[in-house]
């Protein structure tokens, strides 16, 4: 379906069954593009990207397997279209998740991620990030560009990322940010911020 207000500008679905989709929305909205909030299978068609947000992956999980949308979900994600997921988003991504093996998940790359993996004594904390292969036009870059300003709550990291999984970004080593194809995932929350060069990633239409 065409939005009439904004015929030209990309359709990019943000999951809003919970979590920080609200923010994405705006984000998205600030970028020219036209969310489209995602709680039925029905809202997955002719979208041009996704966005997975962050949240509790226990309750998304639950709900996503309720709704019926884990199987729509991952179709979508594999039709080629970009995706953003963001900490809870980027759990939902993960093939491995160790110490939740039992935990629904749409399972799609090929990283190892580790839930809650800073610590209850740093729950939250903001870092200055260089992330590499992404500019801020969200397009992509061969070397890093202006640093990012990353809000970590409660988030996972990658233990394992696989050969065709590219790291862009790490807080002591770990990696925060990765890409596999036309998956992005980020353990920190870009939409808490007013940098909105992963949103254009996602927004850009090839
Ligand atoms: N700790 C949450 C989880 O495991 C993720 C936190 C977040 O999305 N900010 O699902």
């Amino acid at each position: 379906m065409v939005d009439m207000a904004h015929p030209h500008s990309p359709r990019i679905g943000v999951l809003a069954l919970q979590g920080a989709f609200r923010e994405h929305v705006e984000a998205l909205h600030r970028c020219g593009a036209s969310p489209v909030e995602i709680r039925t299978a029905q809202h997955l068609q002719g979208l041009h990207g996704l966005v997975l947000p962050g949240g509790e992956s226990t309750v998304m999980a639950k709900l996503l397997v309720e709704e019926g949308l884990m199987e729509p979900l991952r179709a979508i994600c594999c039709s080629g279209i970009r995706v953003m997921a963001t900490c809870a988003g980027m759990i939902l991504l993960a093939s491995e998740l160790p110490g939740h093996e039992d935990q629904p998940r749409l399972g799609l790359m090929d990283i190892s991620v580790r839930r809650n993996a800073f610590g209850r004594q740093v729950d939250s904390f903001v870092s200055t990030l260089y992330v590499k292969g992404i500019d801020q036009t969200g397009n992509e870059a061969k070397d890093c560009s202006e640093p990012v300003e990353a809000v970590f709550i409660r988030a996972p990291l990658v233990e394992r990322a696989g050969p065709d999984v590219a790291i862009l970004a790490t807080v002591n080593g770990a990696p925060v940010a990765v890409q596999q194809g036309n998956w992005l995932a980020l353990s920190f929350h870009p939409e808490l911020t007013a940098d909105l060069r992963f949103h254009r990633w996602v927004s850009n239409v090839e």
